[in-house]
């Protein structure tokens, strides 16, 4: 009999700084809060509920002041979607990165250790692998580094031999060196009280320093910038909409939803079990899901693009009662002239490939590391046009005992939500391309 051995169970909290007026985006900020600033047409707080999801922390903490009733409502919905519990802690008056620490110092009370985070930076950091670094070393603290183009606007450190800081100065008028304070740091529980115990305003000028010595620091060559200018925000937003992100398409009808033969009326839809939390999985680690259906009704006169679009939006609402949603939805209204499953008749009608190739336009998706999920030939031969690194058949719907179908795919699950674990236990999930 084997035994399973199990480490200690680390309890992680996250802090997310993001009460700041955002001055310099201004008029912007005026109505914006400035963690709400869309980045990619995506606000950049979810792009930090993501992050904290994915490396599996589970409850965070928002400061905010500036139009926080925005951010208050913008928290109910994105709190549910990430799976991260979010309690906002309000400051009428703001209190400085640290006073938000001693405001807040029970944070910790049932935590080892805690992630800070300045919100209002856009980064690429997988913070799971910052976690593992804080925990393979014996500091109270952990900085996040980058190569600033600019070491004399940041706060420089030198590191010694072991990777611990030896000095910390704010925009110095001589850099040490090009190693940049990425305003993202991890504190154990003792540091973060210790912090808080101080009766500081901001970390970086009154509290770092003290930890010279006592912290160490995690150099991360990703990207990670700033977005608090107007020039910064475009440069972020630029390379986010340059960005190119792996994909799961979906077919809808005996995949997403259950195969009911032309389904025309909203009440008739029911979800295939487990099928939107296998859409937050997918969607958590990284993947856009996008629904890719034919709908022939429309071509056949039995269903107007209005009704289509209302059996669509009972759809994105159930979804959304578990806490997913679709990132695009294509649809095709072309009716079949033929009955022959491999023929392309129309560019968008699958097996024509043209949906996923305009959605990967449309939405900035990388083909080669995305994958189709459907359950008929002709949504695998879609895929495999569209240049999809895998597909997959599901049994829910009509391809159950389709032969032709099973060779057509790399991959055949019993449902939506197997389907969504196999794509998920392969490696490198996230293997983002980035076009120049
Ligand atoms: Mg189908």
């Amino acid at each position: 009999m084997g035994i399973l051995l199990r480490g200690p169970v680390i309890r992680t909290r996250a802090l997310l700084l993001a009460g700041g007026r955002g001055s310099r985006l201004r008029p912007l900020t005026d109505t914006v809060p400035k963690c709400l600033v869309p980045i990619a047409g995506r606000p950049l707080l979810d792009y930090w509920l993501e992050s904290l999801a994915r490396a599996g922390i589970r409850e965070a903490l928002v400061n905010t002041h500036h139009l926080a009733q925005q951010v208050r409502r913008h928290l109910a919905g994105a709190g549910k979607e990430s799976g991260v519990r979010l309690v906002e802690s309000y400051e009428p008056e703001l209190l400085g990165s640290a006073g938000t620490i001693r405001a807040n110092r029970s944070w910790v009370d049932d935590a080892d250790e805690c992630l800070i985070v300045y919100a209002d930076n856009f980064s690429e950091v997988d913070l799971g692998e910052l976690l593992a670094f804080h925990r393979a070393h014996p500091e109270a603290l952990t900085m996040m580094l980058f190569h600033a183009g600019d070491p004399k606007s940041c706060g420089i450190v030198e590191l010694d031999d072991a990777g611990r800081v030896t000095s910390f100065v704010e925009k110095p008028e001589h850099p040490a060196s090009d190693l940049a304070n990425a305003g993202l740091y991890v504190a154990s529980a003792d540091a973060y009280r210790e912090i808080a115990d101080l009766d500081a305003f901001d970390l970086a000028h009154d509290v770092l320093p003290r930890f010279v010595g006592r912290m160490r620091g995690f150099p991360f060559a990703g990207y990670h910038r700033d977005v608090g200018s107007h020039e910064a925000l475009a440069r972020v937003n630029a390379y986010a909409v340059r960005r190119r992100r792996p994909a799961v398409f979906l077919d809808r009808d005996g995949t997403v939803v259950e195969h009911v033969h032309h389904l025309t009326e909203a009440s008739k839809l029911r979800l295939v079990e487990g099928a939107a939390e296998a859409i937050r999985s997918l969607r958590l680690a990284g993947y856009c899901c996008v629904l890719v259906t034919n709908q022939s009704v429309v071509g056949r006169g039995l269903l107007s693009e209005e009704g289509l679009e209302a059996v669509h939006a009972e759809l994105e609402a159930r979804l959304a009662e578990h806490g997913a949603r679709l990132d695009g939805l294509y649809y095709c209204p072309q009716a079949p002239r033929g009955d022959e499953a491999v023929a392309v008749e129309h560019p968008d009608r699958k097996p024509g490939p043209g949906m996923l190739l305009r959605a990967a336009c449309e939405l900035g998706l990388d083909l080669g590391a995305s994958f189709m999920i459907g359950d008929s030939l002709s949504d695998a031969l879609a895929g495999q046009s569209a240049g999809c690194r895998g597909n997959v058949l599901v049994k829910t719907g009509l391809a159950r005992e389709d032969d032709a179908a099973h060779d057509a795919v790399d991959h055949v699950a019993a449902d939506l939500p197997a389907a969504a674990a196999w794509i998920l236990s392969l490696q490198e999930p996230r293997s983002v391309r980035r076009s120049k």
